[in-house]
């Protein structure tokens, strides 16, 4: 059975609903994101599980218990939030020692275990300072220490990366992902930003207007989407409008184009769709002209349009290699499993 079980979950602000009908199940062990833009409710159903809001409908069950009715503190669960929260008034080691206290754990077991917290992250040295006097990645570190210092059974991540500047994102997040494989904690970490969800996952939820639009692994989601809204919100997506020839083998025509994708399609128009990376200037092919270069460094970026739609192909950068200019007529494939066929 999973460790985390989210079942049939709703929730309404008035006559506002704001999430529907949300199924999730996770492993013991598992980091799972919510990813989904502004409003879609992914904060609503973390504060559901930490339990600051009461589902209108539905259950949430912790290694087979029904938290659904307990309050915050009993449910055992760890938060870490965007704006850290750490208490201005409290030394670093007793912001980490506090949900200690409060658990009336005896000082004696307090002191060694806000040290292998704060080894844990990092901070050895610094549990006498306060909160002003750390940088914003440490004081998120010493939140997150003191989230999980009383070993909760769930750790549910707010954003936690959305106050501090790019570099110490990207570090802060993998060392977020080590401490939870390290500690193998059940988590549950919110984010608006895809790159983020796409690094650190086990699996990523896909979220849009309260609902789930698609559950899976990174590569699931970026490999194979299920809805028009996550290919379009998860990575960068060419799309064409494709007639189909031939249904039973994938015979297609793409600006009169003919492309075989040897996988069986719905008879009348599909909707034809291949990443940047995928994309390629090949011999024959679906007739475009190039609109524009642009050098982003690690890759060269083209436009080009086809039927009037603008396209974008991604090319490693090979220093020397001459890129086609602005205004030529070239032909564009993809390889024929990387191709997506997306309902009209
Ligand atoms: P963001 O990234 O902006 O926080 P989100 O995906 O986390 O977005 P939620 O914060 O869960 O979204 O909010 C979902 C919807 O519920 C929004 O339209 C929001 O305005 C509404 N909402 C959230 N909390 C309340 C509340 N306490 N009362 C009324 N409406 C609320």
């Amino acid at each position: 059975m999973s460790f985390l079980v989210l079942d049939h979950l709703q929730k309404s602000f008035g006559t506002t609903k704001v999430v529907h009908d949300f199924n999730l199940s996770v492993d013991k062990g598992e980091f799972v994101s919510f990813l989904g833009p502004s409003g879609c409710g992914k904060t609503t159903v973390l504060r559901m599980v930490a339990g600051f809001e009461t589902p209108s409908e539905g259950q949430i069950v912790i290694d087979g218990q029904d938290v659904t009715r307990l309050r915050p503190n009993q449910r055992q669960i760890g938060m870490v939030f965007q704006s850290y929260a750490l208490f201005p008034n409290l030394t670093v080691a007793e912001n980490v020692g506090f949900g200690l206290k409060v658990a009336g754990v005896p000082r004696a077991e307090r002191g060694p275990r806000v040290a292998e917290m704060l080894d844990l992250i990092g901070l050895p040295d610094l549990g006498g300072r306060y909160p002003w006097q750390l940088s914003g990645g440490q004081q998120q570190r010493v939140a997150l220490a003191r989230a999980l210092a009383p070993r909760p059974r769930v750790l549910l991540l707010d954003e936690p990366l959305s106050a501090l500047d790019a570099k110490i994102r990207v570090s802060l997040r993998n060392q977020i992902r080590e401490i939870q494989q390290q500690l193998g904690i059940t988590t549950i970490f919110v984010t608006h930003d895809q790159e983020e969800a796409l690094s650190i996952s086990d699996r990523i939820v896909v979220m849009h207007k309260g609902i789930a639009d698609q559950t899976g692994t990174p590569s699931d989601i970026y490999n194979s989407p299920a809805t028009h809204f996550v290919a379009g919100f998860v990575g960068t997506l060419n799309r064409f409008e494709a007639e189909v020839v031939d249904a039973a083998s994938g015979h297609v025509r793409v600006a009169g184009a003919g492309i075989l994708l040897e996988r069986p399609l719905p008879p009348g128009k599909v909707v034809l769709a291949a990443r940047p990376e995928s994309l390629q200037i090949a011999p024959e092919g679906i007739p475009a002209e190039i609109t524009g270069v642009e050098f982003l460094g690690s890759v060269q970026r083209l436009r080009a349009r086809v039927d009037g739609a603008e396209v974008v192909l991604d090319r490693f950068n090979a220093p020397g290699e001459e890129l086609p200019r602005p205004g030529a007529r070239v032909h564009l494939a993809a390889a024929r499993a990387s191709w997506l066929v997306l309902p009209e």
